[in-house]
């Protein structure tokens, strides 16, 4: 089902490594065996295998990294909406419990080939809907299938009561199931905790030592105050004092973070997701200004088609620049900082930026590129910016993860990829009969 990988020079790219050690400018890139083996100008294949590509009208740069999307609920794009009762969280809470192992595999597919059209070679797919070791399976199946690297984070099931303890046996079986090898050493796993805003202190506490003591990465959301009146902090003060932030914790949004809070997290190197569209949507402006001034490791996250979001990176890093210098008035969010927070940053987040992140010779290879004879990118000046204020995925024309190459000419490689497209109004047709049937959905 995965495309070969196919050993490639790259020939007179502009590269924009995103790498303190190599340096930006026209170059060629040599991979063999999905890795980059080198990145300078005047290379030479050797050997037959390599595929010798013309790239002098391309930038190419590292496949962009997401850190938090719920892969899971895509079928409920185009049913969420503005009218009564189609909101988010009710459409979720209403679908949720009526997907199938299926459903789970294609939701995330077709999410993953939305992926690959826009540039993305790493997604952390945050799973808050485990319902049985039958949809871990499909969701790690999925992530592997579609060539792409990334972390699965096993969470709750959708609105789990507060009282319930998440199935960590079902975590281990899963771990022991799908070991590194079988993953290709494409896919790791992390764990997605409601923590004390969702359930008590003690559960919280215990869930988390939890996951502590089998070091896997934590992820939780900090969204809750939005439906709390009155409530501007979400609290991470809080977690400070319980002793629960730390380097192995991802908190997502923030959007309501107070300077204590952004300090406690600077202080203990807790690390921030952001998912712009999406928050400011239903939730309040990013504050990504802050965390950074505080040299907070923050990176670029999608969260979910289901809202007003895509897997459009540049479009989103573009929303977020500009926004960012209307809400504070400052820079320093430079378009540079944008492209590090959906790159290597990002990479950084997940633990992975000795393999992903930037164009380094040794690192696998996950890139891209983009035509610099796009409208968007003409007149030409300077690169970063112009990803950044005019970029667009239409440019995209190739994707490559772990050296197989996913997109070319602006096509997904995969049969499969295509199919989780061409059936995706089906299968949600499905999902609404049921849960129509089952009676929690109203047409
Ligand atoms: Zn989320």
């Amino acid at each position: 089902m995965l495309p070969e990988r196919t050993d490639l020079l790259l020939r007179n790219a502009y590269v924009l490594s995103l790498d303190p050690d190599v340096p930006d400018g026209v170059a060629d890139i040599l991979i063999r065996d999905g890795v980059i083996e080198a990145v300078e100008p005047g290379l030479t294949a050797t050997g037959d295998r390599v595929r010798v590509v013309d790239a002098a009208t391309s930038v190419a740069l590292p496949g962009f990294v997401d850190t938090h999307w719920h892969l899971w609920n895509s079928l409920l794009r185009g049913t969420v909406g503005d009218a009564a009762g189609r909101d988010y969280f009710s459409v979720k809470r209403g679908l949720a419990p009526h997907l199938e192992a299926d459903d789970f595999y294609w939701s995330a597919r077709f999410a993953l080939a939305e992926a690959v059209q826009n540039g993305i070679t790493t997604v952390h797919n945050w799973d808050h809907n485990v319902r049985g070791s039958e949809d871990v399976d499909a969701n790690l199946q999925a992530q592997l299938d579609s060539g792409l690297r990334g972390r699965f984070s096993y969470g709750p099931r959708d609105s789990a009561p507060a009282t319930e303890a998440m199935d960590l046996d079902g975590l281990d079986a899963a771990r022991s199931l799908w070991p590194s090898e079988r993953l290709d050493e494409r896919i790791h796993f992390g764990v997605a905790l409601r923590g004390p805003y969702r359930t008590s202190t003690e559960l919280a506490q215990r869930e988390w030592q939890a996951v502590r003591d089998r070091e896997l990465p934590i992820t939780m959301h900090c969204d809750r105050c939005l439906r709390e009146a009155g409530c501007r902090s979400c609290g991470l003060t809080r977690l400070d004092r319980e002793g629960l932030l730390g380097p192995d914790v991802q908190i997502v949004h923030a959007v309501h973070a107070s300077p204590e809070d952004v300090a406690a997290v600077a202080r203990t190197g807790t690390k921030i997701s952001v998912s712009p569209l999406s928050e400011m949507r239903t939730m309040g402006f990013p504050r990504v200004t802050e965390f950074l001034e505080a040299g907070v490791l923050t990176s670029l996250s999608i969260d979910t088609l289901a809202m007003p979001a895509n897997a459009d990176i540049l479009a989103t890093l573009r929303a977020l620049v500009c926004t960012e210098y209307a809400r504070t008035g400052r820079t320093t969010l430079t378009p540079r900082i944008a492209l590090e927070m959906a790159t290597i940053r990002a990479a950084r987040d997940l633990g992975i930026d000795e393999v992903t992140g930037s164009l380094k010779p040794g690192k696998r290879a996950d890139l891209m590129l983009l035509d610099r004879t796009h409208t968007s990118m003409l007149p030409s000046g300077d690169v970063t910016d112009g990803l950044i204020y005019h970029g667009t995925s239409a440019a995209i024309g190739t994707v490559v993860c772990d050296g197989r190459v996913l997109l070319r000419d602006g096509h997904l490689v995969q049969p499969s990829a295509r199919h989780a497209i061409e059936s995706v109004n089906q299968r949600r047709d499905d999902l609404l009969r049921r849960a129509r049937d089952a009676g929690t959905w109203d047409d």
